[in-house]
């Protein structure tokens, strides 16, 4: 035997290309309706049976070809798109690599239909091998039929999902498409899936808008907290219109986050970035899925900033509230205060009209009815002072005495980098000055918490979730305002709403009308 060195025959290079570009229908679909992108179609009808692998075509209005071109674009390495690798840097199209048509053809059976507005082609191609050219009757535009896919390579065939899975990823895919091009008409086995807006289609898909992300080439939203889930699959990523998956943009969202939500848990969002072409390299992967930057970190910290602010006071509390003073705001005790003193300047300016405090939820009105759950409250405000202000703590009367065990000292020692003054004589704590919003009598509660949660963020969150302690009015609305300077006031330190906005149709849902 004397193995011989030969070279391999277009249509074998273009089947084993094929793995790479086209694994499953569902990236057949992208490849085809990108085309059609591409050739600025304003209407792109997809249809599909049996998972994708009986039938997909494509159909679509754009610039359509010349014979010639048509013939070549079933030619691997064959692209209108770009002629130099420079410029890939000015790219602005989604293909570019001139492989998915030969590909697809390589291992399906293909019916191109084509015209350019002056003449008509159609080819037929079986297994990478054009069977026949001929004139056709057709109005301007593209229709590729890719059927039987997979007939001539049994084995890849074998590997695909079911065909309940590959419907499922068709729809997903013509669904990213139709949300980043939401000026094209797309249409999918019937169904019109634009003009919708982007923004209705991710609502439908997401949930509502919750938190609105803002930065220059970027906007989109972030949803609460309370949706993360354990998957990735609610993640939404445009750039430059084209979905691609981006691990770095993904963390850069959970840093974003912040203390919001849980290590193990995946942000909900959908975000559009435009960068300048040169910016990105989109040629690391073949299906153009994943992107290179030039500048990860600033990519990283533009996200990561913007999403930090969708979260910021402003944005989050509710707006436009009128300024009705009322009897009830301020009772005839005031000021028998609550909180010590000094940290609270009330603010006589202020908007609300508290109604009163329901157990541990204060009512307040601005035109709907807004609900406050004190307890998240309080311990938002608590962890913004522990953390972040290292507040101006006030000198006890009586100093506060806990006897320690010897394995807690260490961990004791560190309340002082929270603000809080203390000492350790002999294995006693001893605790001089406190800051605002921790009493004195409750300070044994919170140290309890303290000692038993790794992070203080759940230390403060389970301290005032535990507490016995019930507000007063004055409290209530005392908590109410300083909630306003903290840098986040819609969530407590574990990502439970602080507030719920009650409108008439909540009300009228309530009460099911
Ligand atoms: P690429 O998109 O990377 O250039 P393809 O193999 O997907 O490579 O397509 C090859 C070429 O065929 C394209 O560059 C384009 O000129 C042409 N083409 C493909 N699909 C269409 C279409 N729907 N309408 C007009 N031209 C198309
Ligand atoms: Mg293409």
């Amino acid at each position: 035997m004397n193995p011989k060195i030969l070279q391999l025959s277009d249509s074998v290079i273009n089947q084993i290309a094929a793995g790479e570009v086209v694994e499953n229908p569902a990236s057949i679909v992208k490849e085809l309706i990108e085309n059609s992108l591409d050739a600025l179609s304003k209407r792109i009808v997809v249809d599909f049976s049996q998972g994708g692998f009986e039938l997909i075509r494509v159909e679509d209005d754009g610039c359509g070809m010349s014979k010639e071109d048509a013939i070549l674009s079933l030619k691997r390495h064959a692209t209108s798109k770009i002629r130099a690798v420079e410029d890939l840097e000015t790219l602005f199209t989604m293909g570019f690599r001139g492989e998915a048509l030969a590909a697809i053809s390589s291992v399906s059976q293909l019916e191109l239909r084509t015209s350019d507005g002056t003449s008509s082609t159609k080819i037929l191609a079986s297994g990478g091998k054009i069977i026949s050219v001929e004139p056709c009757a057709r109005n301007r535009g593209t229709t590729i039929e890719v059927k039987n896919l997979f007939f001539n390579v049994p084995a890849r065939k074998k590997f695909q999902k079911s065909l309940p899975a590959n419907a499922a990823a068709i729809n997903r895919i013509v669904e990213m498409l139709a949300i980043a091009n939401e000026d094209v008409a797309i249409y999918l086995n019937g169904e019109e899936f634009a003009p919708m807006t982007r923004k209705e289609r991710l609502e439908e898909i997401l949930g509502p808008h919750e938190h609105e992300v803002i930065g220059s080439g970027l906007n989109g939203f972030v949803c609460s907290p309370l949706k993360a889930g354990t998957k990735r699959a609610a993640q939404y990523l445009f750039l430059n219109r084209r979905p691609i998956f981006s691990p770095l943009i993904s963390k850069a969202v959970k840093a974003g986050f912040g203390t919001r939500i849980a290590e193990h848990e995946y942000p909900r969002f959908a975000l559009f970035l435009d960068l300048n072409p040169s910016e990105v390299d989109v040629n690391v992967h073949p299906q153009k899925k994943e992107v290179r930057f030039k500048d990860e970190a600033k990519v990283f910290r533009l996200v990561e900033k913007a999403v930090e602010k969708a979260f910021s006071t402003k944005q989050s509390l509710p707006k436009e509230i009128v300024f009705t003073p009322t009897e009830s705001s301020f009772s005839e005790n005031f000021p028998k205060f609550p909180f010590r003193a000094e940290e609270i300047e009330l603010d006589f300016d202020y908007r609300d009209r508290s109604l009163g405090v329901i157990g541990n939820y204060l009512l307040l009105q601005n035109g709907n009815l807004i609900l406050v759950d004190l307890k998240a409250a309080h311990a938002r405000i608590l962890f913004e002072t522990l953390k972040t202000e290292k507040a101006s703590s006030q000198a006890l009367v009586w100093p506060i005495e806990i006897q320690l065990q010897r394995e807690d000292e260490e961990k004791a020692a560190h309340l002082s980098e929270l603000g809080i003054e203390m000492r350790i004589l002999n294995r006693l704590l001893v605790i001089d000055a406190l800051p605002p919003f921790l009493e004195p009598d409750q300070f044994p509660e919170f140290f309890q918490s303290y000692m038993e949660e790794k992070k203080i963020e759940r230390a403060t969150a389970r301290f005032c979730r535990a507490s016995k302690k019930r507000y007063s009015f004055e409290e209530a609305n005392a908590l109410w305002h300083r909630l306003k300077k903290c840098s986040d006031s819609s969530y407590d330190p574990l990502g439970n709403p602080i507030f719920v906005e009650l409108g008439e149709e909540h009300l009228a849902k309530l009460l099911k009308i």
